[in-house]
């Protein structure tokens, strides 16, 4: 039978917005002592601007922001719609999906699109590497994303997303707490994963991760921590739903999340306030002092 306590902790988390999927992990929040967060949309807003655009104008009939729109114009990663505003913002117009022929969503790099019987790339210096596009090395506090046209470099744009407003205090607070380690993983570059890994105090930043080694390294981080620790991964799903399910306690944020990520998340918040977690841990350590 299930201590009536557990039930108490789940209703009394589900008031606070979080669904917590079973009294197993009720109890497995009372161990954690590592927190793992993937960043764009879970520390940061996932809301980007594009703030820079470099377009070396070797595409005749299409300026680079046209390019990037076309291929961006499927996606829902938050990076696509920020690409797709300053297109709509530029030219007062959507982009013509009819003139797209080929679709495909590179996980963790990006995105290659056929238009006008081009090969249009869009995605981080990762998917310019893989495709052996000489590209130029930005050196940007932002996130970048390069455009090449049929195997030619063509320019990039900076993208900036912002650290939630309350992203700082909740780190703080899971320290205070007693949280041992915060880990930071992000498929964005280095530049921008220390950036915000310095904004908000996390112990650990590992940066240009792909989603496989996104699990890899969760892995490590589990082999690492004291063995009745429990490690917990927040993520908003995009790119990340192999990590909520590998992770001991796997907690998605509910607002921006998809319905792959709820599904193979343990936890869900349905806010996108990092700060939920704290609240779930609180939670869980009341309920466990009611059970025993
Ligand atoms: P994070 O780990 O920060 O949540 P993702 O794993 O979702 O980031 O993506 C990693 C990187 O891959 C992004 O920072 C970006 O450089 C690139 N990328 C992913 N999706 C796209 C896209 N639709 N358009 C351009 N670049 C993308
Ligand atoms: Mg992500």
């Amino acid at each position: 039978s299930i201590p009536l306590g557990f039930f108490g902790g789940i209703g009394g988390a589900s008031k606070n917005g979080i669904l917590i999927k079973g009294s197993n992990y009720l109890e497995a929040l009372n161990a954690v002592d590592t927190v793992v967060f993937d960043k764009t949309g879970t520390l940061t807003k996932g809301v980007f601007k594009v703030t820079k655009v470099t377009d070396h104008g070797i595409i005749p009939d299409m300026t680079i922001l046209e390019a990037a729109a076309y291929a961006e114009s499927y996606s829902n990663h938050p990076i696509s719609q920020s690409i797709l505003q300053a297109y709509n913002n530029a030219y007062d117009k959507e982009i013509n999906k009819d003139e797209i022929e080929n679709y495909e969503e590179i996980s963790g790099h990006g995105i290659s699109v056929k238009v006008r019987d081009r090969i249009i790339l869009a995605g981080n210096a990762g998917l310019m590497r893989k495709e052996a596009i000489a590209y130029e090395e930005v050196d940007a506090a932002g996130t970048v994303v390069h455009v090449a046209v049929d195997g030619k470099y063509a320019g990039h744009m900076v993208i900036s997303d912002e650290v939630k407003d309350d992203a700082a205090n909740a780190l703080k607070s899971l320290k205070t707490i007693g949280i041992k380690k915060l880990v930071m993983l992000t498929g964005d570059s280095k530049a921008v994963g220390t950036k915000v890994g310095q904004t908000l105090g996390l112990d650990e930043v590992h940066a240009e991760l792909l989603p496989h080694q996104k699990v890899e390294k969760l892995e490590e981080l589990e082999k690492n921590k004291s063995p009745k620790g429990k490690l917990v991964f927040v993520g908003d799903g995009i790119n990340d739903a192999p990590v909520l399910a590998r992770a001991d306690i796997g907690v998605a944020m509910g607002g921006l999340g998809s319905d792959a990520a709820i599904e193979a998340a343990d936890v869900v918040l349905m806010t996108d306030e990092p700060a939920k977690l704290v609240t779930a841990i609180k939670i869980a350590r009341r309920t466990r002092v009611i059970v025993w």
